[in-house]
């Protein structure tokens, strides 16, 4: 182990960053396409004049946080040795694809072992972050600045913290950024597979970020276990607004007005 860092550990700790960018430039390219605006939860105006952070500010944030990230998973990697966990092979025998698909199975728990510590880490820092003043003000205030969300407003800090708990690094770290920058998305497309899989969805997130959201909606990013145990579950229903979009509204509101 050395102080020197290695392409190959440059590469690894940046791929996430890459990820997040590509795959946010996705949605921000397929959002300002008008033949999509039926999908949307906020119109261009409601970016406009609900928002009090601006996508400049919210991409200088983003920036500053992956910077910490980057150094966070330079030096998980030389802890570790630069080892993802993921075993490459030929599966040349019988023997030998019984050890793949072993593998393969391993990899699909470790995957689901760290889906729940970082949905379990992130509930519970995120309910922190709404609970204590100091905590809002202090760290979670500019993430609610945007009620209207941007793909790119996801944070990743706490991704760096599954980075070190999983073990699985970059191959988890990269799912758990695209779900995060999906849960901002603001499009209901309807082929969305990330949608089909999870209940927590951009639509179930959107609730959390409208005005009295931060009470409902914690969960995040995976799964809604969580808000449902410990009683900040809302749900949400899809409704089509007269402008031709879509709008998320919290199950408790729409019946309360239904
Ligand atoms: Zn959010
Ligand atoms: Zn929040």
């Amino acid at each position: 182990m050395g102080f020197i860092i290695s392409g190959e550990e440059l590469a690894v700790a940046l791929a996430p960053v890459a990820v997040y960018w590509i795959y946010s430039g996705v949605y921000v390219a397929l959002g300002s396409a008008g033949a999509l605006d039926r999908y949307r939860l906020h119109s261009r105006r409601d970016e406009e004049t609900k928002n009090m952070a601006s996508k400049k500010d919210v991409v200088k944030g983003v920036l500053l946080q992956q910077a910490i990230q980057v150094a966070i998973s330079l030096a998980v990697l030389k802890q570790d040795g630069g080892d993802d966990g993921v075993e490459t092979g030929q599966a040349s025998t019988p023997a030998a694809a019984a050890a793949a698909a072993a593998a393969l199975l391993g990899v699909a728990a470790r995957f689901g072992v760290a889906m729940v510590v970082l949905d379990t880490w992130q509930y519970f820092m995120h309910r922190l972050m709404h609970a204590s003043p100091y905590m809002y003000q202090r760290f979670h205030s500019r993430h609610h600045r945007v009620v209207a969300p941007y793909a790119f407003l996801t944070e990743t800090l706490s991704g760096a913290a599954a980075f070190l708990a999983s073990g699985m690094a970059a191959a988890f770290f990269a799912l758990a950024t695209v779900k995060g920058i999906d849960d901002h998305c603001g499009l209901m497309l309807p082929w969305n597979p990330l949608h089909a899989a999870f209940g927590n969805n951009t639509a179930y997130h959107d609730v959390h970020h409208q005005r009295g959201g931060g009470r409902r909606n914690l969960s995040q990013p995976f799964f809604v276990v969580w808000d449902r145990l410990l009683g900040t579950h809302a749900g949400y229903v899809v409704l089509a607004t007269k402008d031709g979009g879509l709008e998320a509204k919290a199950m408790e509101d729409y019946r309360h007005v239904a």
